[in-house]
């Protein structure tokens, strides 16, 4: 209801012949809803009903050079897979036919399961031909946070690397922003009784690859200066602006205590860590903390909103960056391809409710491309195969 406080103090004023009345505006005051500026300090209605942002969908009229690339330009690993269940030699079948139209070397299988049904997915595989194209992370499990908890985490851990795991993750949102602990109090991502877990990390050589928070929009009152008002309306569960939920800000320093505590711990940070829209603040998280590297799963919206930058970025921070693709649509990976690889300009992202904006294309030297498909992954993940 912000937008409606603007409106005291505007005038309707009649127009000159030709004009239909107008609503004048102070400079620098927005106009009011339903209205646009059409001259200087001058608001109008439209004279027909305007459609909504769901039914406004206008046709393109640029002609520019269109390059699809449909099969990454160098074999990638996709750090943040989703596959689903992978335990029958046909799910590992359909989802290899679908990476190598792709050109995707291999998948980190991201699922946080642990114990057997860990075990399941590695047995399969290890059976499977296909057995170089996966490896699979294990995963924690936050509930009970309390004494005994770390005890118990950490000989999981141990087990589960032993049986082949090459890391953690993907731990999900869910850790900070509202798994409880037994007295009821909200588990903060710097809970000190968590300690010796990331410590464990360390000493076993792996990664812990971790999704805090959400989008900053996730986190403000769902009003029309929101940039993702439409998929904030379409998914209730993803609107964090409740009373007394835990804020943006409050996730990110908790995150970054952790980050400071444990120098020598790896951490991966989903998603670019939240920071893509802001990468001067997602430089300085890589400056602060050279334990952590960002994986650019889902954010492609923003990268693709600024390619220069985000060209400059990838450049200067090509050893801390990698692919991953967060939920498996085959479909979606080339643009992904497209926004890394070409310099085309102006072309749809694959979900609306995501970016109502268009994107633009980084043209990454071939170089960078290679450390973010294939060779950061290796280094900070240990357990690929070559
Ligand atoms: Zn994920």
């Amino acid at each position: 209801m912000a937008g409606l406080a603007v409106v005291l103090g505007v005038v309707a004023v009649a127009q000159g012949p030709g004009m239909r009345g107008g609503t004048r505006v102070a400079p620098g005051q927005p106009c009011p809803p339903g209205t646009t500026e059409t001259r200087p300090g001058n608001c109008q209605a439209p004279e027909l009903p305007a459609p909504s942002i769901l039914d406004y969908r206008p046709t393109s009229t640029l002609v520019t050079a269109q390059h699809p690339v449909p099969k990454a330009k160098f074999p990638a690993i996709d750090v943040h897979g989703h596959p689903g269940n992978l335990t029958t030699p046909d799910a590992i079948n359909r989802v290899v036919a679908e990476m190598d139209k792709l050109n995707l070397r291999m998948m980190v299988v991201a699922e946080n399961v642990s114990g057997d049904r860990l075990a399941r997915t590695l047995q399969a595989l290890a059976a499977s031909p296909h057995r170089d194209r996966f490896r699979v992370m294990a995963g924690v499990d936050f509930r009970n946070v309390g004494p005994g908890w770390a005890e118990r985490a950490v000989a999981q851990l141990d087990a589960d690397v032993k049986a082949g795991a090459v890391g953690v993750g993907e731990i999900s949102k869910a850790f900070g922003l509202n798994i409880r602990k037994p007295d009821g109090s909200r588990l903060k991502v710097d809970d000190p009784a968590l300690d010796p877990l990331w410590q464990a990390f360390a000493r076993l050589d792996v990664p812990v690859f971790m999704h805090t928070a959400e989008p900053q929009e996730f986190f403000r009152p769902l009003d029309y200066t929101n940039e993702r008002w439409l998929e904030l309306a379409l998914f209730p569960s993803r609107r964090n602006n409740h009373p007394g939920q835990v804020s943006f800000e409050e996730l990110m320093s908790e995150r970054n205590n952790v980050f400071r505590r444990h120098p020598k711990t790896r951490f991966i940070a989903a998603h670019f860590g939240w920071h893509a829209n802001d990468l001067g603040r997602a430089a300085k998280m890589l400056d602060e903390f050279p334990n952590v590297t960002v994986e650019a799963g889902a954010i492609l919206y923003d990268l693709g909103r600024q390619p220069r930058g985000a060209h400059d970025f990838f450049v200067k921070h090509q050893d801390r960056i990698m692919f991953g693709k967060d939920s498996f649509q085959p479909d979606e990976y080339p643009y992904y391809w497209r926004v890394f690889e070409t310099t085309d300009e102006y072309f749809d992202y694959y979900r609306d409710y995501h970016a109502f904006w268009k994107l633009y294309g980084m043209g990454l030297p071939d170089a960078v491309l290679k450390k973010v498909y294939a060779d950061n992954a290796r280094r900070v993940i240990k357990g690929l195969p070559r």
